[in-house]
């Protein structure tokens, strides 16, 4: 397709503008001009999306969990089949490169692969039971309807993280896309309709977190939301759900560090604390923020890190290494903690502002940024800023990274460069983290394993995984009692 200039809903499968009218302006990250207009939802477009889904549901639930599969992987065919064009949408929405935005799309088609693929599976238990001649087990049923709302940092990751799971468990589903990225969400649709997805089973609306993602909260014809986002904003969702006992998977913000040990190999180090921070504008919720490095290699990592990231090309296309981060606001906001904490003391080792050169004119560009003798209670070192923004402090030794890597009510990713088993088995073990990695970077998740963090970076949800049917299917627990005398 070639870029709409128009992207309106999907709501049992038609594509349909918001009810009102009324329309939000999308901008190209990459140089800031208008790049379409977007349906921007509101309650009565929320209510209309839920009413198909429900309507749809208990259809979609009556197919076999296995031919479901099937039709998933026919979703994933279809994503296949255009991904290059998906790709083109991801980049131009996000202002990542097109070779980035691939490599992307390629990961939400091997999950598609994955969950589809769970058709065959969706395993329950058999067990024992006290009672003569009674048996138990468990099954795996549907909730109803899954409201499924998502960030736009990979856009096309999170809509397959997200959608794959709640449909293979017989739900249906109202995805409300990030005002951000938009067009991933509505080619998704299309691509979904047009592989023989029911209509109905997945709707999409499109507009802003308040007017659209709330009402999707807060429908009582939900009965399982999931969200992808900032940690504020899970927290009120968390207590919508809570106040009407609907069920709630958070994936939240992280603030997560990055230990380098003194027996660390510094080239490998710098080299992960490179793309940990920076790759994809650091626009991760997986990123490396807060670079842990013992007293002894201090100023040598030092030195490599700065020095490689001032290599860094920061630009749209697939030469670059990074691009734009997606909006104003989001720019604004670390260049100003940025300039608080250089007020406070911090030195700024590489960038620090946003690029306003002519290549990087209008765009939303923010230099890769490393400060350093930022204070413990500074935003930059407890907030997370979500672009390409690294401090680096300074420890003493294994314990003195263990405290600080876990001072942080943040508990989502981190990662230890040693060569030694014993730092490495102890970090795994008492770091405060959903992931821990040793001698790579605090990122790169894989469709079969759970992904969650503790602390403030979620709710100990899983997804995906295996783990994330638990979040989407309700267990049922089916006793069968039988009298051998009338066998
Ligand atoms: P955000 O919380 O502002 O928005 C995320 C989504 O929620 C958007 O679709 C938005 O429209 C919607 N939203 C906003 N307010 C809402 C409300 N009151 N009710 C319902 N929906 C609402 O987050 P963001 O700044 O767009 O995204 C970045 C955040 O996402 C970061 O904190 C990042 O760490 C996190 N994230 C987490 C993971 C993870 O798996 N843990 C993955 C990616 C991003």
């Amino acid at each position: 397709m070639e870029f709409p200039t128009n992207i309106p809903n999907w709501i049992d499968g038609e594509a349909c503008p918001a009810l009102g009218g009324e329309t939000l302006p999308k901008l190209a990250p990459a140089d800031g001009t208008e790049l379409c207009r977007v349906a921007r939802s509101r309650v009565a477009d929320v209510r209309q999306a839920v009413e198909a889904a429900k309507r749809a549901q208990p259809g979609w639930a009556d197919v076999p969990p296995v031919k479901r599969g099937m039709i998933l992987h026919d979703v994933t065919l279809g994503l296949k089949a255009r991904r290059e064009e998906m790709a083109r949408v991801v980049a131009r929405e996000t202002g990542k490169s097109y070779a980035n935005a691939l490599a992307e799309t390629d990961g939400a088609i091997a999950l598609g692969i994955f969950y589809a693929s769970e058709g065959q599976r969706l395993y329950g238990r058999t067990t024992t039971s006290a009672t003569p001649n009674k048996s138990a087990m468990t099954v795996r049923e549907p909730l109803g309807v899954a409201g499924l709302i998502i960030a736009a940092n990979t856009p096309i990751a999170n809509v397959a993280w997200k959608v794959y799971p709640a449909l293979v468990c017989g739900n249906a589903a109202v995805l409300k896309a990030a005002e951000d990225t938009p067009a991933t969400a509505y080619l998704f649709g299309e691509i979904a309709r047009d592989a023989g997805l029911p209509a109905g089973v997945l709707n999409i609306v499109q507009g802003y977190g308040l007017e659209a993602g709330a009402p999707l909260v807060a429908d009582r014809d939900v009965a399982v939301v999931s969200f992808t986002g900032s940690t504020g904003v899970g927290r009120q969702i968390a207590v919508v759900c809570a106040e009407r006992l609907a069920r709630v998977s958070l994936e939240l913000g992280g603030k997560n560090p990055f230990v380098v040990c003194d027996d660390a190999d510094l080239d490998n180090a710098a080299q992960w604390a490179v793309l940990s921070a920076f790759s994809n504008a650091g626009q991760r919720c997986a990123a490396g923020s807060r670079f842990l490095v013992f007293d002894a290699v201090y100023d040598a990592f030092r030195e490599k890190f700065v020095e490689r990231t001032k290599g860094l090309k920061v630009g749209p296309n697939d030469e670059d290494d990074f691009g734009p981060v997606i909006n104003e606001r989001q720019l604004n906001n670390m260049v100003g903690t940025v300039e608080r904490a250089k007020g406070n003391g911090a030195r700024v080792l590489v960038g620090g502002g946003r690029l306003t050169d002519e290549a990087h004119r209008g765009g939303f560009y923010m230099a890769p940024t490393i400060v350093e003798n930022a204070g413990p209670d500074d935003d930059i070192t407890t907030k997370e800023l979500f672009g390409p923004v690294a401090s680096l402090y300074r420890v003493r030794d294994f314990a003195d990274a263990l405290a600080q890597a876990n001072d942080s009510e943040y508990g989502l990713t981190a990662c230890i460069h040693t060569r030694s088993l014993h730092r490495a088995l102890e970090f795994t073990r008492r770091v405060q983290a959903g992931v821990a990695v040793v001698n790579a970077g605090t990122f790169g998740s894989e469709p079969h394993m759970p992904f969650g963090g503790v602390k403030q970076s979620g709710n100990g949800s899983r997804e995906p995984g295996t783990e994330a049917l638990d979040i989407y299917a309700n267990l049922k627990d089916v006793y069968i009692s039988i009298d051998p005398a009338q066998a």
